[in-house]
C-alpha cells in the first residue's frame, strides 16, 4: 500500500475541507469515502424523477458564505456560484402577511411590527460586527477572541434560552414566530439555554450575508472543494468504506470526519478505555423526516411574498413551533410539525425541466423514529399554498433509519453530528482545549462533532487540520 501524510475518513465538507488545509502546505492527502458519492451532507441526485436535481441533505447556505475557510478558497474558479434570492427567509401566517428576514434590518422589522425597533436593537450591533464576529462564533469554544467584548456581547444574548429571549426583547406573535423558527435550527426545545445563539446567528447572516443556494445543487459545494483538492495534489477514493483504522494504508496522521459513535468503532484498538467511556456519554438529538418532491408547477402561496424567498418556516405562530419541537425534543410527536422548506427551482432552472419546479422539505422527529411524516409536512405546505397536492408528480421521503443508512453521521437521523445543548457546545465531542485530538496518537476528529458544529461551513475541518499541522507535523497553523 501507498502511504501517505495523511488519511482523511469522509468526504463531507469538513472532511474535504481537512483535507484542503494539509494538502495547501504540501502534504500527501487521501480521502476515503464510504458513499459512492463525495459531498456527505453537500450532495444532491434526480431523487424523484429524470431532470429534478434534489439535495440529498442541505440546501441553502448561509454559513457556507460566511465561512472564512471557505471565503479564503478559490471555489468559483472550481464551478462554486452562489444565487442569492430577493429574500433570505419568509414565514407565513395564516390570515395574515408573512414576516420576512430581509437583507435591510429595517424592511424586516416592517413585517415584524410592533417590534420593528425592538428588533433593530436586537440585530444592529450585530450585524454591524458581523465580519469580525463569524471568525470567533465559528472558532473552538476555547480560543483567545481578538473582539472580546463584541464576542461577549454576542454570548450574553446567545446563551439565553429562545424563548426567554423572545419573550423580553419583542411584544408581538409576529416577531416571535420568525425568531421561534430561526432558534428552531438548533434541534433543541426553545426553551433550553443557548438555544438563541443559532437564531441570532442565522438572522445576521440573513442581514450581512443573505442565505444563497449554490447553482446546480449543493452538490456544487462538495465538488468545488474535491477539485480544489484534486489540484492541490489530494487522491479521493469512493465506495470506500473505513470500518477501522488498521485497514488504513501507512499515515503519520488520520482526520476522522464521522461522530462519536462511529469514532468508538473505528479507533476501538487505538483509543484509552477512559477517552472512549467520554465519547459514550455524547448525546444525539432529535432526527429528522426528509421529503423531495417534484412538481408540476411552482407552489401557489397564497402571499406573494412567499415566491421571493428559496427558504420558508411554516410552522405559524411561535407557540405551535415551541411545542412542536419541545415534543421532538422529548422523543415525541405532537401537534402539526414546524417544516423547513427549500424551493430552489424558482430561482435556478438547473433544478427541473422548464416549467417544472423541484420542493425540499423536513421536520425534527424523535431521534431513531420510523414514523412516516409526509402526510402532516404536505397538510402544512397545503395550510400556506393550498393547491400544493395537486402539483406532485413524484415524491421521495427519507425517515431516520433511512437517513443514517445513506451516511453513518446521521445517527438517528440527527442532522448536526449530535445535540445542540449547552453542554455539548462547550464540549463537543469532550471537554478539552484541543477538542479535535484524541489521545490516539496522530489520530484527529473533524466532523460536525466538533467546534463550531452542525453546518455546510468546513470550519470542524480547518481547525482539526491546524491541529494536525502543529501536533503531527510541526508546522506553524
Ligand atoms: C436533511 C438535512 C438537511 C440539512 N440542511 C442543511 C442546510 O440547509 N444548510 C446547512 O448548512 N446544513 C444543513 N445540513 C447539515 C449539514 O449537511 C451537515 O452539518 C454537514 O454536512 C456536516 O459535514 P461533515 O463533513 O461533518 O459530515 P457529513 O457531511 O455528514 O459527511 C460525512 C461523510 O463521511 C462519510 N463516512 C461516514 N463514515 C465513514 C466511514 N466509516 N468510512 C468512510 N466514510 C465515512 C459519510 O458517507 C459522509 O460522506 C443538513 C443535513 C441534513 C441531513
Amino acid at each position: 500500500m501507498k502511504d501517505y501524510d495523511a488519511i482523511v475518513v469522509g468526504s463531507g465538507p469538513n472532511g474535504l475541507s481537512a483535507a484542503i488545509v494539509l494538502a495547501s502546505r504540501g502534504l500527501s492527502v487521501l480521502v476515503r469515502e464510504a458513499s459512492e458519492t463525495i459531498g456527505g451532507g453537500a450532495r444532491s441526485l434526480e431523487l424523484t424523477l429524470p431532470g429534478f436535481q434534489h439535495d440529498v441533505c442541505s440546501a441553502v447556505h448561509p454559513m457556507a458564505l460566511a465561512s472564512p475557510f471557505f471565503r479564503s478558497l478559490p471555489l468559483a474558479d472550481h464551478g462554486l456560484e452562489w444565487i442569492q434570492p430577493p429574500l433570505p427567509l419568509v414565514h407565513p401566517f395564516d390570515d395574515a402577511p408573512p414576516a420576512v428576514l430581509d437583507r435591510s434590518i429595517a424592511a424586516t422589522g416592517a413585517t415584524i411590527s410592533p417590534d420593528s425597533d425592538a428588533y433593530r436593537r436586537l440585530m444592529a450591533p450585530l450585524v454591524a460586527r458581523w465580519d469580525q464576529l463569524v471568525p470567533e462564533i465559528l472558532a473552538p469554544m476555547v480560543h483567545l477572541p481578538s473582539r472580546p467584548v463584541s464576542l461577549a456581547r454576542f454570548g450574553m444574548r446567545a446563551l439565553w434560552p429562545a424563548t426567554s429571549l423572545a419573550n423580553t426583547v419583542f411584544k408581538g406573535n409576529r416577531a416571535k414566530a420568525l425568531f421561534a423558527g430561526l432558534a428552531a435550527h438548533s434541534v433543541v426545545a426553545l426553551e433550553k439555554p443557548a438555544t438563541s445563539a443559532i437564531g441570532l446567528v442565522l438572522a445576521a447572516s440573513g442581514h450581512a450575508g443573505g442565505w444563497p443556494i449554490p447553482r446546480g445543487g449543493s452538490q456544487r459545494i462538495a465538488g468545488a472543494l474535491a477539485s480544489y483538492l484534486l489540484s492541490l495534489g489530494g487522491t479521493i477514493e469512493t465506495s470506500a468504506e473505513v470500518k477501522t483504522l488498521d485497514s488504513l494504508p501507512p499515515a503519520r496522521a488520520v482526520l476522522l470526519d464521522v461522530t462519536p459513535r462511529q469514532i468508538e468503532r473505528i479507533a476501538a484498538t487505538r483509543l484509552p478505555e477512559s477517552y472512549k467511556r467520554r465519547l459514550s456519554s455524547f448525546s444525539y438529538g432529535p432526527g429528522v423526516f426528509k421529503i423531495d418532491w417534484a412538481l408540476s408547477g411552482p407552489i401557489p402561496w397564497t402571499y406573494p411574498e412567499c415566491t421571493r424567498s428559496a427558504t420558508l418556516h411554516l410552522g405559524g405562530s411561535a407557540n405551535e413551533i415551541e411545542a412542536y419541537e419541545r415534543a421532538a425534543w422529548n422523543g415525541t410527536i405532537t401537534g402539526k410539525p414546524f417544516v423547513l422548506l427549500a424551493q430552489p427551482s424558482l430561482f435556478d432552472a438547473a433544478r427541473a425541466p422548464a416549467g417544472r419546479h423541484t420542493g425540499w422539505a423536513y421536520c425534527h422527529v424523535p431521534n431513531g423514529s420510523r414514523e412516516d411524516m409526509t402526510e402532516a409536512i404536505e397538510a402544512q405546505v397545503e395550510r400556506f399554498a393550498p393547491g400544493f397536492r395537486d402539483l406532485v408528480l413524484a415524491r421521495h421521503t427519507k425517515n431516520t433509519v433511512e437517513l443514517e443508512r445513506s451516511n453513518a453521521n446521521l445517527v438517528g437521523g440527527d442532522i448536526g453530528g449530535g445535540a445542540n445543548n449547552l453542554l455539548q457546545l462547550l464540549a463537543r465531542p469532550v471537554l478539552a482545549v484541543d477538542p479535535y485530538r484524541t489521545p490516539a496518537k496522530g489520530v484527529y476528529l473533524c466532523s460536525s462533532s466538533t467546534p463550531p458544529g452542525g453546518g455546510v461551513h468546513g470550519m470542524c475541518g480547518y481547525h482539526a487540520a491546524r491541529s494536525a499541522l502543529k501536533h503531527t507535523f510541526g508546522q506553524q497553523a
